[in-house]
């Protein structure tokens, strides 16, 4: 990336011309088409497959202002306001499903801890610490194919209790559910419902073979029928091409999620999918961030599993194109501390949104 005042002066060098000039084109030429992507994104227009390849292929794209660009979309719509978010895994393993990234699956050697679901006092007092902490949203996880009618009913009560203590949105993740449950879900008062797509259609068969992504879309367009905002994702560095990439930002764009989780692969020992060669350096990271805030301009872009790992000493730059992080580690890998995320995001100059300023 940094090569283009390099290659600017090699060619001058080259055809004897004057060197101020044909940098000042290029600055133009590559100007023009920064100034596209944040015009046509707050325009609430598409960009070609061919304009999202270029995000994140081109070269002589430069990086700062490829995130200047995404910048001025995400503070148009959220301002310089972040929202953290926690996660509490509620329960964890035994999942009979054989995601090949997850080290839940059921063909997972990786040494976590597993556990049945935890006990309602203990995750309402995890909500309560959370809400105290400053966090926006806090999200339940459960591992497994799916939930039960029982364990909804059970869900949609801590939900009704969560927030008849804290002023805080709630997320849940707890697989392939029905309308009849969003139903039941939406009306305790849940927030958002998450189930990430987690990769193109075309590549799901090489990261699982016990469900489809038709089937994950089922369950993202159940909850949106009944009401339920729609939290849905992908993880990046799992083998797909960058049209893969392409083609689920468009997708989650069609599909109106409101807060779209960009994970970055962490490979977990013992974990089915293995240490794949995911070629995630902190440049790539931040420009597939870029990629979903200008396909996706007034969704929630949070820089989410992965963050730490991937982005190293660039993991500020994030809050650019993502205005939502994770903060208190991830399902199974330590993250940041809350106090160090709240650190970092003061240090960058940006600043903590709760739920009661939002509203
Ligand atoms: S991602 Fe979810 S469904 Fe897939 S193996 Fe992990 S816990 Fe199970």
């Amino acid at each position: 990336m940094a090569g283009n005042w390099c290659r600017v002066q090699g060619i001058a060098l080259r055809q004897g011309t004057n060197t101020k000039n044909i940098w000042v084109a290029m600055v133009d030429g590559e100007d023009a088409f920064y100034g596209r992507l944040t015009d046509r994104s707050l325009a609430g227009e598409l960009l070609t497959t061919e304009e999202g390849l270029r995000i994140l292929q081109d070269e002589k794209l430069e990086l700062l202002l490829l995130l200047q660009a995404a910048y001025r979309v995400r503070a148009h719509h959220f301002g310089r306001r972040v929202r953290v978010q926690v996660l509490n895994n509620v329960q964890n393993g035994y999942c009979p499903e054989d995601c090949h990234y997850c080290a839940q699956s059921v063909q997972s050697e990786a040494a976590i801890t597993r556990y049945r679901i935890k006990g309602e006092e203990e995750i309402l007092a995890e909500a309560e610490r959370a809400w105290q902490a400053g966090m926006y949203r806090y999200c339940m996880v459960l591992s497994g194919r799916g939930p039960n009618a029982g364990r909804v009913e059970q869900m949609a009560d801590l939900v009704r209790r969560i927030k008849s203590r804290c002023s805080i949105e709630v997320c849940l993740s707890a697989g392939f559910i029905d309308r009849k449950m969003a139903a039941v879900l939406k009306e305790a008062g849940l927030d958002r419902y998450n189930h990430n797509l987690n990769t193109a259609e075309g590549h799901y068969g090489a990261i699982c073979r016990t469900h489809t992504y038709q089937d994950r879309l089922a369950t993202l367009q159940a909850a949106r029928a009944e009401g339920l905002q729609v939290c849905s994702g992908l993880i990046v560095g799992m083998g797909e091409s960058d049209a893969d990439i392409v083609t689920v930002a468009n997708h989650l764009r069609t599909l109106q999620a409101r807060s779209i989780p960009v994970n970055f692969y962490m490979y977990i020992p013992g974990s089915p999918l293995g240490d794949v060669a995911h070629g995630l350096t902190p440049e790539r990271c931040l420009r597939i961030l870029c990629l979903f805030r200008f396909l996706n301009p007034d969704a929630e872009i949070r820089a989410a599993g992965g963050r730490e790992l991937h982005l190293r000493s660039l993991a500020a730059l994030a809050l650019y194109p993502a205005n939502g992080l994770f903060s208190a580690g991830y399902l199974n890998v330590a993250g940041q501390s809350t106090a160090e995320v709240q650190q970092m995001i003061q240090d960058a100059g940006f600043e903590v949104e709760t739920v009661e300023e939002a509203e």
